[in-house]
């Protein structure tokens, strides 16, 4: 698969994702996506990974007027608002990549995304493009690299793969590989929405 997934490929991983506990819904676009969202997350403390995904379908302005408290990591930050989003009722992000055997795959840096989807807010909401869905659980690994050396370019990271395009799996300061998260079903005493969105979203 290339990372766009046809009608039957949709329909064994709503089946597989099922399976590793989660609710699972498919959207035709980000329009409905939002709805949804701003419905679940009325009067609700939300937390956020900095997600790019996220700032394209607008999500944050939709509802920032619903809900209780919002807060929003910047890159690089590691300070209250992340440690208040901690704490949240719910927690929203994207991810690095989804196998089709369910895993979902996330790269860090700072460990306040993948730390809130793990134990935390009660509720996870995974919003995720359908280009991010891979084969297996290598390709999604290979895919969150990918996305990673993309990221340490976009914030201009001084690392080696922005340098070279390629990992070399360093160890520099201002390395975003920190943490790797391979989410395997649904965490005890955690309800995990996984809302695949039929659009390209995301890095
Ligand atoms: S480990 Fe270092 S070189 Fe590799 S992608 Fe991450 S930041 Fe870049």
């Amino acid at each position: 698969m290339k990372g766009m997934a046809d009608m039957e490929d949709l329909g064994k991983l709503e089946r597989q994702l099922a399976k590793c506990g989660y609710s699972v819904r498919i959207f035709e676009n980000s329009t409905q996506v939002v709805r949804e969202v701003s419905r679940i997350t009325k009067a609700k403390k939300v937390g956020f990974g900095s997600s790019q995904t996220v700032a394209e379908i607008g999500l944050i302005d939709e509802i920032r007027p619903s809900a209780a408290a919002l807060f929003l990591h910047e890159p690089g930050q590691a300070g209250e608002i992340e440690r208040n989003a901690l704490a949240s009722d719910m927690y929203i992000t994207s991810a690095n990549a989804l196998s089709m055997n369910g895993e979902i795959v996330n790269i860090d840096g700072t460990g306040n995304r993948v730390g809130a989807t793990c134990f935390g807010p009660r509720e996870v909401i995974y919003i995720i493009g359908e280009n991010k869905i891979v084969d297996n659980l290598d390709s999604a690994l290979h895919r969150a690299k990918e996305t990673a050396i993309k990221l340490a370019a976009k914030h201009k990271r001084n690392t080696p793969c922005v340098r070279t395009g390629r990992c070399s799996h360093c160890y520099s300061a201002e390395c975003v590989c920190s943490i790797t998260t391979i989410h395997r079903k649904q965490p005890f005493g955690v309800k995990v929405r996984v809302f695949v969105v039929k659009e390209h979203l995301g890095l």
